[in-house]
């Protein structure tokens, strides 16, 4: 809601409250009010006013937040609305038949400085808290203890800035590990069971049931916010517990939004409490692809809110060398020194696609695909997981599917492949295994949709296949196998450009200054920072 609006709904909604509440004093009640209304107003009763009162309350806190700035603006507008009602009484001298009382105006008046006096005195019990060493203090939510492309993010993002932040989990796990292992202060407050199985399919029932646990992690949630400037929740389940709990600690949220939200990826309700969210609470909201942000916008988002900037990695120094990529090939995957091979990495979901990797290999005799990735997140991943080995053991592949299993570093599998397939079947968010590959000056093979199309150009960074096209999908493997000089020519060009567009430092800068000036605090003066350049910009 825009903040003009935000105004003229309160001043709306108290006009109508003063106008219900005003006492009766003979038949002097709402004397500015045409007689018939004021006779239908005379019957409103208690609960009426009860619910005005209630909606008030209801609407303050979701325009303005805290209690203080709630108290605030309370005060402002009884002071606004009372002088009002002393102009009118002013004016109802004029009307002949009619008298001025002089005590009302004396009342309105006093009205109307207390109002403003205790608007202005609240103004200066709320002045922002501000860090002594003028860095803000970020406190980052995130749902899982296990590493996925958004927590990797978040692992970079925390661990650069890791003495003026700290991050909550709702679960713990290895990605727990990490953050500690980089420095990053971390703590856990856990989600009770109940609210911790609603997953993004979720149903109303299942919604419902999980309140209670909702409701107690928000205020363990906004207890911790306190002592920060800054809230940020890296996903969506944090961002259903951080809106309300940064609210109720008076603190300005960012929403890093890593999912494209739609049908395949959320329930109905799940995309409903996630962009409501995002709208009444969130200072920012940044995609990190304008697909990302397209399906924020259509789904009813704020695209004001809205800044795109994409994952940011590290650009390593020195790949493997030559030894450890032989112990790799031979000792660790037992893959054929003549063997083509060909690198999927991510975690064993349907919505990956792995099946239709193993489809396209099955009329390739010499290709060996290697599965870098575990089932992260749930029983229909590890189901998945189930029907892919599978798969891999069906005649045409024996032999030539190598399931890695998850592992920390990745940098040696890139190293090894002789092309990189993402292969997902439904639009991807990003697709950090895309840039990984280009980085790594690997050929790369992506899903024409959601922001893996905006990270490859067809035919000069990459190739593209359309999501879960099989033959498509061989076809462009055959082309790279056969045509090297092609393929080199892609990777050189792929390499260079997710060097320049996905440096780490820029994607880090942009975010802090996101930071920086939800928490008022001065920016970084560097020019051109608040979006990145595109992929297709830096082509
Ligand atoms: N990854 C990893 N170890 C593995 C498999 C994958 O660290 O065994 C990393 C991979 O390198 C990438 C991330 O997990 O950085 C997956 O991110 P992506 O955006 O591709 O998918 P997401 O998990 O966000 O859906």
């Amino acid at each position: 809601m825009k903040k003009g609006a935000r105004i003229s709904l309160l001043v709306l909604l108290a006009a109508g409250l003063w106008l219900a509440l005003k006492p009766t004093a003979g038949n002097r009640r709402l004397t500015f009010l045409p007689v018939h209304w004021s006779e239908y107003v005379d019957f409103m009763d208690f609960w009426f006013n009860l619910g005005a009162f209630a909606l008030l309350a209801a609407t303050a806190w979701l325009a303005f937040g805290t209690w203080k700035k709630v108290l605030g603006r309370a005060c402002l507008i009884t002071g606004f609305i009372t002088l009002l009602n002393v102009m009118l009484e002013l004016l109802q001298s004029s009307i002949p038949g009619r008298a001025m009382d002089l005590a009302d105006v004396w009342a309105g008046l006093l009205g109307c400085v207390l109002g403003i006096v205790g608007s202005m005195a609240v103004q200066l019990m709320t002045e922002g808290r501000k860090s002594s060493d003028g860095i803000p203090q970020v406190l980052f939510l995130d749902q899982t203890g296990r590493l996925g492309g958004a927590e990797l993010m978040l692992l970079d993002i925390a661990s650069a800035r890791a003495a003026d932040s700290e991050v909550v989990l709702f679960q713990d796990g290895e990605f727990r590990s990490a953050l500690e292992n980089a420095g990053v202060k971390t703590r856990v407050l856990r989600l009770d069971d109940e609210a911790s199985s609603v997953n993004k399919q979720a149903g109303l029932l299942h919604v419902l049931r999980s309140i209670p646990g909702i409701v107690q992690l928000i205020l363990q949630t906004a207890q911790a916010s306190r002592s920060f400037d800054v809230v940020y929740a890296n996903t969506a389940k944090a961002l259903i517990i951080g809106g309300p709990a940064a609210r109720l600690a008076g603190r300005p949220l960012i929403f890093h939004l890593h999912d494209i939200i739609a049908d395949g990826h959320f329930s109905p309700i799940n995309q409903c409490a996630l962009i409501f969210c995002a709208n009444c609470f969130a200072d920012r909201v940044i995609a990190n692809s304008e697909a990302t942000k397209d399906a924020f916008v259509a789904r009813g988002g704020r695209a004001e809110l809205c800044v795109v900037i994409p994952n940011g990695f590290h650009i390593p120094e020195e790949r493997t060398n030559k030894d450890d990529l032989k112990k790799l090939r031979f000792s660790c995957l037992n893959i054929p020194s003549d063997a083509f091979i060909v690198l999927m990495a991510g975690r064993l979901a349907h919505w990956k696609g792995q099946h239709v990797l193993l489809e396209a290999l099955k009329p390739m005799p010499s290709a060996h695909a290697v599965l870098l990735g575990d089932a992260l997140f749930t029983d229909e991943d590890r189901e998945y997981a189930h029907r892919l080995h599978a798969q891999a053991d069906e005649s045409e592949l024996t032999g030539r599917v190598h399931f890695a299993g998850f592992q920390s570093d990745t940098l040696a599998y890139f190293d090894l492949a002789d092309v990189v397939v993402h292969a997902s079947v439904f639009p991807e968010p990003f697709g950090r295994v895309i840039v990984e590959g280009m980085l790594a000056g690997k050929p790369v093979i992506a899903s024409r949709a959601g922001g893996a199309a905006e990270i490859v150009s067809h035919e000069h960074t990459g190739l593209l296949v359309d999501p879960g096209n099989v033959n498509e999908l061989a076809e462009a493997l055959m082309r790279l196998q056969h045509d090297s000089a092609f393929a080199a020519r892609l990777a050189l060009n792929a390499q260079q450009t997710a060097r320049d567009v996905y440096a780490l430092p820029a994607v880090q800068r942009q975010i802090e200054n996101l930071i920086r000036k939800a928490g008022k605090y001065k920016t970084d003066p560097i020019p051109g920072t608040d979006t990145a350049p595109s992929a297709t910009q830096a082509a």
